[in-house]
């Protein structure tokens, strides 16, 4: 099954809701960075999550950027959407390897770690992009994209992020939910939505047993309507490209050049988000030194 996007929002519209299948581009991820299961799961939930805030910000052009940096051993956690929830990410320390918290349940919180911050960053096309940020609540994420709504853009927020890692770490199942409450949202429409939340329980056990991402929302929204709005594939995809990477060996500056183009060597650079590579013999380099002067 391909990945997936929709959108909802239930009859009344009191409640816009979104939600992701994400096992193929968990799985990408993993293959690229080759993390170990517990960056597999963070990186995972931080890629849907990106995607599904990056597609609800219904701006066409406009990208986002989710950071968690919570001085955890996993380093920093950072994915990128592009505004149809199409992701790319990375993890500091994709190598880490932690103990199990309990039997099937990895660390993903103790992996963050809860000293730091979580920071959004929404390129809107603006002059400016819009940047909000939160101390973390758990570094298991979801709970922190809840936190941040709700005290960032004063949104009540519930949201759900699951990973499943196989005995031989690779993804088995991914997926994640967020459900927004508009403005004038009654207490029994809350009450109902955190009964509904509380009887679907966890997420990764629903994608598991193979729950499509609109499956997903009439589970948690099941008797308030939800009218389904958009359906998109989603997948990891980076637009890295010979000229980017040109354009960031010039903003390196004169000396650094003058450095490498003096070693004689030809110069391989990895993109961060993907496993393409760009190579750079020295009269290439000269060329772009010429361009930076
Ligand atoms: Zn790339």
């Amino acid at each position: 099954m391909k990945d997936e996007l929709v959108r909802a929002m239930t009859e009344d519209g009191l409640v816009n809701a979104v939600a992701i299948t994400g096992r193929g581009l968990t799985e990408r991820a993993r293959q690229i960075h080759q993390t170990m299961p517990v960056g597999t799961a963070a990186l995972g939930r931080v890629l849907m999550a990106a995607s599904m805030m990056g597609n609800m910000q219904k701006c066409d052009d406009g990208s986002l950027t989710l950071q968690l940096r919570g001085g955890g051993p996993l380093g920093a956690v950072v994915a990128v959407s592009d505004a149809e929830g199409n992701v790319r990410g990375y993890v500091s320390n994709p190598q880490l390897d932690l103990p199990e918290k309990y039997r099937g349940h990895l660390d993903v919180g103790t992996a963050v770690g809860t000293d730091g911050f979580l920071t959004v960053v929404r390129d809107l096309r603006l002059k400016e992009p819009y940047v909000g940020s939160i101390p973390l609540v758990s570094g298991e994420v979801a709970e922190d994209i809840a936190a941040y709504f709700v005290q960032s853009e004063q949104i009540p927020t519930a949201c759900a992020l699951g990973v499943l890692v196989g005995t031989d770490c690779s993804v088995s199942a991914a997926g994640g939910y967020l459900l927004q409450l508009m403005p004038g949202a009654p207490d029994d429409l809350i009450d109902r939505l955190e009964a509904n939340i509380a009887a679907a329980g966890a997420v990764t056990p629903m994608v598991e047993k193979g729950m499509s991402a609109w499956e997903l929302l009439q589970t948690v929204l099941a008797g308030m309507e939800p009218r389904l709005l958009e359906t998109c594939p989603v997948e990891y995809r980076c637009d890295c490209s010979r000229e980017r990477m040109e354009r960031a060996l010039i903003s390196l500056g004169e000396q650094e050049l003058r450095e490498m183009i003096d070693s004689g060597e030809t110069q391989t650079l990895e993109c961060r988000f993907c496993d393409r590579t760009q190579s750079f013999t020295p009269q290439e380099l000269e060329a772009l030194l010429r361009e930076a002067k």
